[in-house]
Formats: structure tokens, C-alpha cells, sequence
């Protein structure tokens, strides 16, 4: 079929597909990612989001997360030889929301089912990687523009990474082997910055969405979660290859001090 044809045959479809829309991959290690906001295709038979009174309603694309967190995943099994979870929206923005509970992340019946399939992923891997190895790390990727070069941090203010603090202190966080630590010392600035210790207050915008909050340590999951809102000069097609080589070096050194039995 040629590609038009192709693609008006994915327009016209009675129902959308969630296995085309959401890139799923079960791993082996305890790490899990989640990039909801990089995708481009629409969802067959809903039309794009207009409700902008929902509270925290956006559909702008967080360019290139999709890419930054599939080829982070690459290159964390080169280094560790196993596979992190991956839970990837082939989908745009602008039809669905992954990061917002399900009242605000779409308005058309037709995307619920990929929504559904989105966190449903989510939640399986979670548990499964809490009954495999009791602890684990999920990374929730996102795009910023306010800090161009920055990767800001969204925990909650530490809530969502609760038991790993129980358990390790805070420099599992921002310590020389925590990700957001390893981070800064490859060169780049994170916000809030990681001598800042536990009490400085996250940035309000990039402090942690649905995601964290729903799958974090302070919540029957259990993993311990971050988001990351990457800058957009960390992204573009010429940064993002090293961008998610350097997460990876720092996920590797994390999973060595803290995850590895
Ligand atoms: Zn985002």
C-alpha cells in the first residue's frame, strides 16, 4: 500500500490500534522509562485536544524524548546487558495526555483505550519489577524550554523517592552515584541544583506530574520515581545521542551503588 494510502487507511479505522501506538518493551532490569509527551501520530478517530479550561491542559511536543529515551535504553543494555522497561507514546500530544489522570488526558472516547494501554504497561512493569528485585527506578522523560541546557527534577519534593532515601540518604538522589548527582557531574546543570540538599524546592512547573505521582515510592508501586524535563538544546538532533549516552552512564552508576543484588 502506499503511504498515503496507508495512512488514510489509519485515519478512516474504525478504532485506533494501542499496540501501534504505545512502544512498549519488557526488560530485565529494575529500571523502567516512561517518554509520554514525544509522539507524532494521531489517534484514529479522535479528533485533537480544544478544552483548554482543563487545569495544566497542554499539547505541545517535548521534541525528541521518544528518540532520547529509546536510545538511552540502547545504550544502558550495551552497558549493563539487560533491558530496561520501556513505555514509549507513538501518539501525539495533542490527542492524549499520558501524564494527566484519566479526566484530563483526552476528551474522546477513541484515545481511551490507548491511555489505558499506556499505563497499563506502566503498572505491570512496576510490579513486576518490585516482585523481581524489591526495589527499582522509574524515569519519566520530558522536554522544558525555559532552561535550554538544564535537566530540572520533579519528585515531588522528594516524595515520589521516598523509600530510596529511607534506605540510602539523599545522596542516592543527588550524591556522586544518585542520577541527578552523576548528571551534573558529566557537565550539566540540574535544577534544583544537587549540592542544594533535600529541602530545596523544586521547580513548580517541572515538580512532578501524574506519572511520579501515581507510580512512586510513596504509592502501593513502590519504584522510586523522577521525572526529568530535559532542555530543548539537550534534545535537538545534533545533542541527543550524547544526552542519552550520559543518562545512561548515570543509570548505570546508580543501578551498581543502589539496585544491583
Ligand atoms: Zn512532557
Amino acid at each position: 500500500m502506499p503511504a498515503l494510502a496507508v495512512f488514510a487507511a489509519l485515519a478512516a479505522g474504525p478504532a485506533p490500534n494501542p499496540a501501534d501506538l504505545v512502544l512498549i518493551q519488557k526488560g530485565t532490569l529494575p529500571v523502567i522509562v516512561s517518554a509520554p509527551h514525544g509522539g507524532r501520530l494521531p489517534i484514529p478517530g479522535a479528533p485533537e485536544r480544544t478544552r483548554y479550561e482543563v487545569p495544566e491542559f497542554a499539547t505541545v511536543r517535548d521534541a525528541n524524548t521518544d528518540l532520547l529515551a529509546e536510545q538511552f535504553a540502547a545504550a544502558l543494555e550495551r552497558k549493563l546487558g539487560g533491558k530496561p522497561w520501556l513505555v514509549v507514546a507513538r501518539f501525539d500530544r495533542k490527542y492524549l495526555d499520558a501524564n494527566r489522570p484519566p479526566g484530563r488526558a483526552y476528551e474522546d472516547a477513541a484515545a481511551e483505550p490507548v491511555y489505558d494501554a499506556y499505563h497499563a504497561a506502566l503498572a505491570a512493569a512496576c510490579k513486576a519489577v518490585k516482585e523481581e528485585h524489591g526495589a527499582g527506578l522509574l524515569l519519566d522523560v520530558h522536554g522544558q524550554g525555559t532552561y535550554p541546557k538544564a535537566v530540572a527534577r520533579g519528585t515531588r519534593d522528594g516524595k515520589t523517592v521516598g523509600l530510596l532515601r529511607e534506605r540510602h540518604g539523599w545522596a542516592a538522589v543527588a550524591g556522586k552515584n544518585g542520577v541527578l548527582g552523576r548528571l551534573e557531574r558529566a557537565g550539566y546543570e540540574v535544577i534544583p541544583a544537587a549540592d542544594a540538599g533535600p529541602d530545596a524546592r523544586e521547580d513548580r512547573l517541572y515538580a512532578g506530574g501524574y506519572t511520579v505521582s501515581t507510580y512512586g515510592s510513596h504509592t502501593a508501586y513502590a519504584v522510586d520515581a523522577i521525572q526529568l524535563e530535559f532542555g530543548t538544546r539537550l534534545r535537538d538532533r545534533e545533542a541527543v545521542g550524547r544526552t542519552a549516552a550520559d543518562l545512561a552512564d548515570a543509570v548505570a552508576a546508580f543501578h551498581g551503588a543502589y539496585l544491583k543484588k
